[in-house]
């Protein structure tokens, strides 16, 4: 495993990472979870990603329990949450990042954890009716009090985590360090477009999600949805229609002989391929079963057999045209 700086921070994060979004709780109980951590963790991978909205709390509940059973040392390992969603109805509890729901959010995932402290906090959606300010405060006194230790952003734009970042300087506190943005083949106009130039001006380090679109980059949908899938759960229709997309599935026949070229699994060469963007730190990987989490991890032996010719294939295959003087 290889391991990258966490932008411009301290931290070195491992270049594959291990989430729970959908799977923790819905498809892993805590013996399983405990079982792909374990083998992730085995890998080299030094980073578990959560969020108190995913299953409603419970997907840090099993982590925390599969923590407390693996009982790794704790600076071996980083484990992050995130907040927005909330997990109540309450006119201040949803879909907010205001100071008082920031500072409970992270009480109560701390509880599910059974952590003292995460090690990195997100601000998992921008809050267009709470001041910037106040998030940032609220980040900054979360972290002063050793509840966590460096916050970031998911799916916020340039424009908003550059603000951040100025009030933060401006009153000497926390910055912003890292974005959670999607990317993956299909999903790159904004790692590759908007956030190109504010990458690197400010060295912000990126946990991307998402890597196989889902499992689509897989190749696993190519003959419909299999029963024992993500496309199948229940309360997931709503990505039912990008799974079975024609043209996506085309293009992910189309990968087939590249993978074969380069005696790799399909899951292997999309999510080398996200690697092979320096300004991302770690690629946020997830499984339902433990061969899954086998299977990935060997990713990281592909990535330097991904040539500049075999990246311009793929661009072909997804339409994509790079600018000729990019440097
Ligand atoms: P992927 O796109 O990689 O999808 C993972 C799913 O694909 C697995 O659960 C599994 O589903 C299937 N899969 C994985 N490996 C293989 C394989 N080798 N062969 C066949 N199928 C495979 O990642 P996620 O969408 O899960 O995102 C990764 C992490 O990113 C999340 O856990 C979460 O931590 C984070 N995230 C953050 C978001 C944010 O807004 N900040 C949003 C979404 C995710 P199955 O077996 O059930 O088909």
């Amino acid at each position: 495993m290889k391991y990258r700086h966490l932008g411009k921070t301290g931290i070195r994060v491992s270049e594959l990472s291990f989430g729970s979004w959908v799977t923790f709780h819905n498809q892993a109980d805590v013996k399983l979870a405990q079982n792909m951590m374990a083998a992730a963790y085995d890998e080299g991978v030094n980073f578990f990603d959560n969020a108190e909205v995913y299953a409603g709390g419970k997907s840090e509940q099993v982590m925390g329990d599969a923590l407390k059973k693996l009982k790794w040392r704790r600076g071996s390992y980083l484990v992050s949450t995130k907040f927005f969603w909330g997990l109540h109805d309450g006119i201040n509890e949803k879909n907010t990042l205001n100071r008082k729901r920031l500072i409970e959010g992270i009480n109560g995932s701390l509880e599910r954890l059974q952590l003292d402290y995460v090690d990195l906090i997100y601000c998992h959606r921008p809050d267009a009716t709470t001041p910037i300010e106040e998030t940032v405060w609220a980040m900054h006194n979360i972290i002063e009090w050793g509840k966590a230790m460096y916050w970031g952003t998911s799916e916020w734009s340039a424009a908003e985590i550059t603000q951040a970042i100025e009030i933060a300087e401006r009153h000497h506190l926390h910055k912003p360090v890292v974005e959670q943005p999607q990317y993956n083949m299909f999903e790159r106009k904004r790692m590759e477009g908007e956030y190109a130039r504010f990458y690197k001006d400010y060295n912000y380090g990126s946990t991307i999600w998402s890597p196989l679109a889902s499992g689509l980059l897989s190749g696993k949908y190519q003959k419909g949805i299999p029963a024992d899938s993500r496309g199948a759960l229940k309360g997931y229709d709503w990505l039912k229609d990008s799974l079975t997309n024609k043209e996506k599935l085309a293009k992910v026949a189309a990968l087939e002989p590249i993978a074969q070229e380069l005696g790799c699994k399909l899951s292997q060469l999309a999510l080398a391929w996200c690697l092979k963007n320096p300004f991302v730190s770690t690629v946020i990987t997830g499984a339902s079963r433990v061969e899954q989490v086998t299977e990935n991890m060997k990713a990281s032996e592909v990535v330097d057999k991904i040539t500049p010719e075999i990246m311009e294939k793929i661009d072909v295959i997804f339409g994509v045209k790079k600018d000729e003087d990019d440097d």
